[in-house]
């Protein structure tokens, strides 16, 4: 599985949306790939901040 791939699988694969074969694709490519890893802790960054603020949006409108 190519870079290029792997990350357009992060949203996916972090929400467990993708079949068992392409998300252990996935997590080996992470294991071995020290871009895709970094992009997917700073990915995993963005949706927790996003999680985290969006009741805040609510509360505040
Ligand atoms: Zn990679």
């Amino acid at each position: 599985m190519k870079c290029k791939e792997v990350m357009t699988l992060f949203s996916e694969y972090y929400d467990n949306e993708l079949i068992q074969e392409i998300s252990s694709e996935v997590k080996k490519h992470l294991s071995i790939c020290e871009g895709c890893k970094s992009e997917y802790e700073t990915f995993k960054k963005g949706v927790q901040l996003i999680k985290r603020l969006k009741p805040l949006d609510v509360s505040r409108s």
